[in-house]
C-alpha cells in the first residue's frame, strides 16, 4: 500500500511493533498507513519447536535431545522464555563440565525458568519443612483427586525454597490452553485452598502466612469468574468490572464502577460463596484421604522433590519409585557464591494463568 511519503513502487515496507495499540493515534492506523495488524501471540507446540531450533543452533546438543519433546513440555512459554530456557540449560551443562547439553539439563532449566532458582542458602527449620511439606502435599493431593479433564497434571512438587516460595506445586498443562472453563477455574480454587487446609489438619488448626499468595490468587480468580466471565448464576452474564486483561500491557485506569452499592455487596457475597464452596470441596477430599495426604507429606520431607510417578505411588501407598533424575552436586563449583539477585525472580507463571503457584 502507499504510505504518505513513499511511492508505492519503491518497494518499501514499513513495520512497527507495539505492546500498546490502545494508545495509538487513530490517524496512524488509517488505510494506507499502518493498516495491517498482526497480533503475535504465544507460540503453539510447533512454533515452540521451531523457536528452540533457532536458539539451539549454536549450542551443542546430546544426540538424545528431542526438541519436539522439550516443546511439548513447555506450553505457555514465550519466545523469550524459550531462549532463556536454552541459555539456562547450556549454563547448567557447563557447570557440570559437560561438552554437550542433555535432556536433563533442559528439564532442570525448565524448573528454574518456571519456578525460580533454588535458594540453597535458605535453610528451613524442621518445623517449617514439615509445614511446607503438608502445604504442598495438600495442593498436590487435591489436584490429583480432581477429574482429570478439569485440572492440569502435576509435573513436580518440591519443598526446596525457590524465589520467594518455600515450596512449589507445579502443574503443567498437557497442551496449549487457550480458554479455561468454569469447572477448571473452580478446581483451580479448590487446589489453591488445599495448602492452607492441609496445614490446618497437620498443625492442629494452626494458620500460617504460607497460604497468603494462594488466597490472593484464588480470590482474584473468583472475582474474575463473577465480574468478568459471567460464571455466577446469581449475577448472570454481566460485566461488572473493567476488563483488566486489556489484551496488552495494561494501564490502570480508574473508571467509575458502573453498578450500585447493592450489586457490589452481592458480588462480594458471590465471590465469598464461590471460594468457600471450593474450600469445602478441598477439605472434603483432604479429610477423606487423610492417609494419602500424610504419605505424600512424609515422602516430600524425605525426598524434597517428587515427580508425578512418585506422587502417584505415595498416594496409592506403593513403595516409591527411584527419585527422579536428581541433580548430582556440581563437581567443580568452588564456593557457594550468593545467588545474584536477578536469579531470584519470583516464579513466573506460564500461559498468562498461574501454573506454578508459589506459597511463601
Ligand atoms: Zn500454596
Amino acid at each position: 500500500v502507499e504510505m504518505d511519503g513513499f511511492e508505492s513502487n519503491e518497494g518499501v515496507i514499513l513495520m512497527a511493533a507495539t505492546t500498546r495499540p490502545d494508545v495509538l493515534d487513530p490517524a496512524l492506523l488509517r488505510p494506507g498507513r499502518f493498516d495491517r495488524r498482526i497480533i503475535v501471540g504465544l507460540p503453539d507446540v510447533r512454533g515452540r519447536a521451531s523457536i528452540l531450533e533457532v536458539h539451539t543452533r549454536k549450542v551443542p546438543l546430546e544426540d538424545n535431545v528431542d526438541l519436539s519433546v522439550v516443546a511439548r513440555g513447555t506450553p505457555g512459554f514465550s519466545g523469550a522464555d524459550l531462549e532463556n530456557l536454552v541459555n539456562e540449560a547450556a549454563l547448567l551443562a557447563a557447570r557440570f563440565n559437560k561438552e554437550r547439553v542433555g535432556p536433563n539439563d533442559f528439564e532442570r532449566a525448565k524448573d528454574k525458568v518456571l519456578m525460580g532458582a533454588e535458594r540453597k542458602s535458605v535453610i528451613l527449620s524442621e518445623e517449617e519443612k514439615r509445614t511446607t511439606a503438608w502445604h504442598e502435599a495438600g495442593h498436590t493431593l487435591v489436584a490429583m483427586k480432581m477429574p482429570e479433564r478439569h485440572v492440569d497434571p502435576i509435573h513436580k512438587v518440591t519443598i526446596i525454597p525457590r524465589g520467594q516460595a518455600l515450596g512449589v506445586t507445579q502443574q503443567l498443562p498437557e497442551e496449549d490452553r487457550h480458554n479455561i472453563d468454569r469447572r477448571y477455574a473452580e478446581a483451580r480454587i479448590a487446589i489453591l485452598m488445599a495448602g492452607r487446609i492441609a496445614e490446618e489438619l497437620a498443625l492442629d488448626g494452626q494458620q500460617t502466612t504460607g497460604a497468603g499468595n494462594d488466597i490472593e490468587v484464588a480470590t482474584n480468580l473468583a472475582r474474575k469468574m463473577v465480574c468478568e466471565w459471567g460464571m455466577s448464576d446469581a449475577l448472570g452474564p454481566i460485566a461488572y468490572a473493567k476488563n483488566e486483561s486489556e489484551p496488552f500491557l495494561g494501564r490502570d485506569i480508574q473508571r467509575p464502577k458502573g453498578y450500585s452499592e447493592a450489586t457490589a455487596q452481592q458480588i462480594d457475597r458471590e465471590v465469598h460463596d464461590l471460594v468457600m464452596s471450593q474450600y469445602n470441596r478441598a477439605k472434603e477430599i483432604l479429610t477423606t484421604h487423610a492417609d494419602a495426604l500424610e504419605r505424600l507429606a512424609v515422602a516430600l520431607i524425605e525426598r524434597e522433590a517428587l515427580g508425578l510417578e512418585e506422587v502417584k505411588a505415595a498416594i496409592e501407598g506403593r513403595p516409591l519409585p527411584p527419585p527422579m533424575a536428581a541433580p548430582k552436586p556440581a563437581p567443580v563449583i568452588t564456593s557457594d557464591k550468593p545467588v545474584p539477585q536477578q536469579e531470584e525472580a519470583p516464579a513466573k507463571p506460564a500461559a498468562g494463568f498461574p501454573v506454578a503457584e508459589p506459597s511463601t
